[in-house]
C-alpha cells in the first residue's frame, strides 16, 4: 500500500501537468478544502494547486467543479474583451489527462487541479485601510465580472447556504435533546442561547426580501473572507479572488456582509478572547470605498437599503452556524481544540453586537461613499 505522499503524488499525476513532479507540500490556511502546492521541475514550469475537495460539505464535487469551470471561463473571456485598468488573475481548471475537470477515485475522493498565482499571498487578518480598500475592490471586481453572467447558468451547490432560518431549524434540532448542555460550559452555552433568541423575529430578514422580488438573485461568491483574496507580493494590490467553491445564484449582500464581518474584525476570527472583538469603522469605510465603486452601475435602491441589515446578519448567522456545528460534534467546520466552535461562535456573536450599535454610522457611512 502507498503512503500518503506516494498516494498524493500519485493523484496529481492525474492531471494534465507539463513537467515532472519534484515536491508536493500541505499549502494555505483553508479550512474546508485539503490543498497542496505541487511543484514541478524545470525553470519553465509552473506550479499547481491540488485540493482534495470536502465531500462531507460538498455532496456534489461535479456540480462545484461545473460552476468553477463556468465562472472561470466566463471571467476569462470577459477579461480578454474588456481588461481591466489594473492586473487581475483567475486561477483556471487543470483538467485531468481524461479531460475531466477533477479525478474520482472510485473510493468517496474527488482532487481538482488549478493553476497556482505566483507570486501572491493571503492574510488571514487585515491590518491597514489600504488593504482593506483592496479587498473592497477584489470583491467590486469580482461581482462585476460576474454580473453579466446570468445566475441560472450555475448550479446552487450547497441548497440552504446562507439561508439564516434554514440554519435556525438546524439549531432547533441539535438542541433537541444535546449533551453538551448539561456540560462545564453552562455559561459559555447560555450567553450563545440567549442570543439567538434575540434573533427569531429577525433573521429572515434578506430571504424575504429576496422572495419577495425586492432583492434580485445575482451571483455570488459565498465565501469571500480576507483570505480568500490573493495580493501581489510585489505591489500590495489584491489580483485575485479564489475559492470559487460556494460561488452560486444567492444575494452579494451575503458576500459584503461576509467580507466586512471577516475585514474589520482586528482580532480575527479565530481569536480566542471573544469579549474583546470589536467592528472596525476605519477598515469598513475602506472596504465600502473599494467595493461601492465597482458595482454602482449595476445596485439598485433596494440593494443600499439592505447592505446594513446584511453586514449585521451575517455575523449573527456564522454564529449560529459555529454554535450548532459545535452541538453536532463539528461535522463541518474543522476543529483544533475541542471549545474551537463554541468560541468561534461567541466571536462572531460579539461582533454581530458590535455592528449593531454602530449601525446609524454604517448607514452614513454608505451614503456619503454614494455620493
Ligand atoms: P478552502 O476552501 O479550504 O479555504 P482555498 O481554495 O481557499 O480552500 O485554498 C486554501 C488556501 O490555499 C488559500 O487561502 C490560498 O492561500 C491557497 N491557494 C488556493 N488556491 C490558490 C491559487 N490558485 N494560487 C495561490 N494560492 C492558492
Ligand atoms: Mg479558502
Ligand atoms: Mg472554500
Amino acid at each position: 500500500t502507498l503512503n500518503i505522499e506516494e498516494k498524493v503524488f500519485a493523484i496529481a499525476d492525474q492531471f494534465d501537468h507539463q513537467g515532472k513532479i519534484v515536491q508536493i507540500k500541505p499549502f494555505g490556511n483553508g479550512n474546508i478544502n485539503d490543498t497542496f502546492l505541487v511543484d514541478l521541475d524545470g525553470q519553465t514550469q509552473t506550479s499547481f494547486i491540488l485540493q482534495r475537495i470536502n465531500h462531507q460539505v460538498f455532496k456534489n464535487p461535479a456540480a462545484v467543479m461545473g460552476n468553477m469551470v463556468r465562472v472561470t471561463t466566463h471571467i476569462k473571456q470577459k477579461l480578454q474583451r474588456q481588461p481591466l485598468e489594473r492586473p487581475w488573475l483567475m486561477p483556471e481548471v487543470i483538467l485531468t489527462k481524461n479531460n475531466q475537470d477533477h479525478w474520482d477515485s472510485g473510493t468517496g475522493e474527488f482532487w481538482r487541479a488549478i493553476s497556482f498565482i505566483a507570486g501572491s499571498e493571503s492574510f488571514d487578518i487585515l491590518t491597514d485601510p489600504a488593504q482593506a480598500k483592496e479587498v473592497g475592490t477584489a470583491l467590486g471586481i469580482f461581482h462585476q465580472l460576474l454580473s453579466d453572467l446570468s445566475p441560472s447558468q450555475l448550479v446552487d451547490t450547497l441548497p440552504g447556504f446562507h439561508h439564516t432560518p434554514i440554519y435556525l431549524q438546524q439549531y432547533q434540532r441539535a438542541l433537541a435533546q444535546n449533551p453538551k448542555l448539561t456540560g462545564s460550559l453552562g455559561p459559555e452555552i447560555n450567553h450563545c442561547q440567549r442570543v439567538i433568541k434575540t434573533w427569531l423575529d429577525q433573521c429572515g430578514v434578506l430571504e424575504t426580501a429576496k422572495a419577495q422580488g425586492q432583492l434580485p438573485l445575482r451571483l455570488m461568491h459565498g465565501d469571500p473572507k480576507v483570505n480568500n483574496i490573493l495580493f501581489d507580493r510585489q505591489s500590495g494590490k489584491a489580483v485575485s479572488v479564489i475559492d470559487l467553491d460556494t460561488t452560486k445564484p444567492g444575494l452579494i449582500h451575503y458576500d459584503l456582509g461576509d467580507c466586512l464581518r471577516s475585514g474589520c474584525n482586528l482580532l480575527g476570527e479565530e481569536t480566542e478572547n471573544w469579549s474583546a472583538v470589536e467592528f472596525d469603522l476605519d477598515l469598513c469605510r475602506a472596504i465600502l470605498e473599494g467595493y461601492l465603486p465597482q458595482c454602482q452601475h449595476f445596485l439598485t435602491a433596494a440593494d443600499y437599503d439592505y447592505l446594513c441589515p446584511a453586514i449585521v446578519l451575517i455575523s449573527f448567522e456564522l454564529g449560529l452556524r459555529f454554535f450548532t456545528d459545535y452541538l453536532n460534534g463539528d461535522r463541518y467546520f474543522k476543529v483544533k481544540y475541542p471549545e474551537h466552535n463554541l468560541i468561534r461562535a461567541l466571536v462572531q456573536f460579539q461582533l454581530a453586537s458590535h455592528i449593531q450599535s454602530q449601525e446609524d454610522a454604517i448607514r452614513r457611512m454608505i451614503e456619503d461613499i454614494r455620493g
